[in-house]
């Protein structure tokens, strides 16, 4: 009985957000339409050509990103669980976030312990969402460069990631709102990606504890019970 409760409250946050992420993708949407309507009237001069197409450029880019924080979750098909390999994602995210710190003086610092095979249970592509979403908050706070440090380690039976960034930092009330829905610092943030990476989390069984200081960085420590089939 608990446990179904529990499942439909999980549907429920799932299907909240789906709607509220649809309702995102859809202002931008209907400026572009509106703004291409408008181009194809017969007196548009030059300049408002290109102040149109400005707009509906940067409306996309929005939808874009939305899609991009949320693209897991926005995935139609039954979540696979399975043993995920830590190694494997800690080096996917490593790598993918190089690629998007790339030129901003940001360096990133990897310790995995090498000497054992690492496992959590779910579903990996959500899984790498979250780890996404997080990295890339970090990256973003690291404005004038620095280092994000990931660190992975077992205790007793829970595998602990850490992620340090020496970026911007957060203050106590900005951290009390992380993982609520549109709740952004950014000029062009969505809002959505911790909300998103929370869920997930949540859904995995994973605790996440946020510590943070502004000016001097944040610390996501998330823990994770290990898949019993890790050595
Ligand atoms: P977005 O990145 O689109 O703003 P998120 O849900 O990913 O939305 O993050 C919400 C807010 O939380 C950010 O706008 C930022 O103010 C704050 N935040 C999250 N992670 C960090 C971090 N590592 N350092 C500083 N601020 C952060
Ligand atoms: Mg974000």
């Amino acid at each position: 009985m608990q446990e179904e409760v529990i499942k439909s409250e999980k549907t429920k946050i799932v299907s909240d957000m789906a709607a509220s992420v649809a309702h995102e993708i859809r202002n931008p949407l209907t400026t572009v339409r509106g703004f291409i309507q408008l181009l194809a009237a017969d007196d548009v001069d030059k300049q408002k050509k290109q102040f149109y197409q400005r707009i509906c450029l940067e409306e996309l880019d929005r939808a874009q990103l939305i899609i991009s924080d949320y693209l897991s979750l926005a995935k139609p098909d039954p979540e696979s669980i399975e043993a995920i390999s830590v190694h494997e994602e800690i080096t996917y995210l490593s790598n993918l976030l190089i690629t998007y710190a790339n030129y901003n003086n940001i360096q990133i610092h990897k310790v995995l312990p090498e000497d054992q095979v690492l496992q959590i249970i779910g579903d990996r592509y959500k899984f790498r969402q979250a780890l996404i979403n997080i990295g890339k908050n970090a990256i973003e706070a690291l404005r004038d460069g620095g280092m994000l440090e990931i660190k992975v380690s077992k205790k007793n039976d829970h595998i602990i990631i850490n992620l340090n960034d020496t970026g911007i930092g957060m203050t106590a009330e900005q951290i009390k709102r992380l993982g609520t829905p549109y709740y952004s610092t950014k000029e062009k943030g969505t809002g959505l990606g911790t909300m998103v990476s929370f869920g997930i989390i949540k859904k995995m069984n994973g605790k996440i504890e946020i510590t943070s200081e502004p000016g001097k960085g944040t610390e996501y420590k998330l823990i994770f019970p290990s898949s019993s089939e890790s050595a």
